[in-house]
């Protein structure tokens, strides 16, 4: 063997902070030196019950003394579970367990093909997809994101993929004309800088879907779990997707990806056409179902709009008296700032002079994910360390 030089063994594809969290619980993380910090970023979005919720860590801690894995080759309850609080609490009606966001978005581009080939014998289905949007880093995911900067050193690119601009009127008459086979799309874009669609325009782009039978996809990876208000962010919207992708907070961290498809997508899929070896496994789908039983009845949701509200109406107040801050957006609890500064300049503040940590959205954009469970005394803590920041 040759002489290996002094490396860090962990391959660099994130930019990391310097701290090394080790533990958390509710609202705050404490790094390996002691040193506690007021978390809003949830895990990008994942911790939305706070850090190991003693809810889903009692259902989790249980079921390790039960069974771990056993493969989708028999049934297993808990994913049986999970799946009917799915299909209870949304449109849809039958659900593929997976492992990650990028491999929800893989599922939901390929039900859409199988589709399109079922019921139209088309041998080329065509996806659109919106710019500035983010699917994932797989190969298919990042060919059906709409940002240069992902797909660069990655080409060939999976084909089939056309992107349309956001909230743009004009994309709505694109999109009738190219008369593509489905349509995926983000509620909020969140990498892309916490972006809301506009209602109007997303019904409308809905009924051109439904009018010409292009499958309406949402990616509520990031706007699901109750994010944004309501358990799904298209029940905002008044919209009934064909296909809804999930991940991030439907395990409280434990990994899990589902997608969540209509009676005559989902039966696209048969033994044989679709499948992942962990997928739905037994410790991922019992975190799942105490996140969303907690989620759909308890009162949690109520007081995270609450919470929201508070937030919402302390940042307004900041952003009349702050130069810096150019734009308060977002749905819920996926909030964003957009700044005429660089975001990280106050991410790396916030962190290093108040330990509140918080994520960017793109340069300018600086994202604040709290969890839904955070208290009335944080918000206040958080609220008077953005004054600081910002004015
Ligand atoms: C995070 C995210 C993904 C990718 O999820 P991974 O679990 O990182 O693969 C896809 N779409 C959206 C909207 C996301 O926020």
């Amino acid at each position: 063997m040759s002489e290996k030089v002094e490396l860090n063994p962990v391959m660099s594809t994130y930019g990391r902070f310097p701290i090394t969290l080790v533990k958390g619980k509710g609202s705050y993380v404490w790094d390996k030196e002691g040193k506690k910090y007021l978390d809003y970023s949830s895990g990008i979005a994942t911790c939305n019950l706070g850090h190991v919720p003693d809810v889903v860590e009692k259902a989790v801690q249980e079921q390790l003394g039960h069974l771990w894995h056993c493969s989708n080759l028999y049934h297993i309850p808990s994913q049986d579970k999970l799946a009917q609080l799915l299909v209870a609490n949304s449109c849809g009606d039958q659900v593929f367990f997976c492992n990650s966001g990028a491999e929800a978005n893989e599922a939901a581009l390929k039900i859409a093909k199988k589709y399109a080939k079922d019921q139209f014998l088309k041998e080329i289905p065509q996806i659109v997809t919106f710019k500035n949007s983010f699917h994932g880093r797989t190969m298919a995911t990042l060919s059906a994101t709409g940002q240069e900067k992902i797909h660069q050193g990655f080409t060939p690119l999976t084909p089939g993929f056309s992107f349309l601009p956001f909230n743009d009127w004009d994309a709505l008459e694109q999109l009738t004309s190219m008369n593509p086979d489905a349509v995926l799309i983000e509620l909020v874009q969140g990498e892309g800088g916490v972006l809301p669609a506009d209602k109007e325009w997303l019904k409308q782009l809905a009924k051109v879907c439904y009018d010409q039978q292009i499958l309406l996809m949402v990616d509520e990876i990031q706007t699901g779990m109750g994010r944004t208000g309501t358990l799904f962010a298209y029940e905002q919207y008044e919209i009934e997707p064909d296909v809804i992708s999930l991940a991030k907070g439907l395990g409280s961290g434990i990994p899990i990806g589902a997608i969540i498809a209509k009676e005559h997508v989902a039966k696209a899929f048969s033994p044989g056409t679709h499948g992942s070896t962990f997928g739905g496994n037994p410790i991922a789908t019992t975190a799942g179902v105490a996140t969303v039983t907690e989620l759909t009845t308890t009162n949690v949701l109520n007081e995270a709009n609450e919470m929201a509200h508070d937030i919402w109406t302390g940042l307004e107040k900041i952003a009349a008296k702050s130069n810096t801050i150019k734009q308060l957006r977002g749905m819920g609890l996926l909030i964003g700032l957009e700044l005429d500064k660089p975001a990280i300049d106050y991410v790396n503040k916030a962190r290093e002079d108040y330990q509140l940590l918080v994520i960017v959205a793109g340069p300018n954009v600086l994202r604040i994910l709290p969890p839904l469970t955070t208290t009335r005394e944080e918000v206040d803590q958080f609220l008077a360390i953005m004054k600081q920041l910002f004015i």
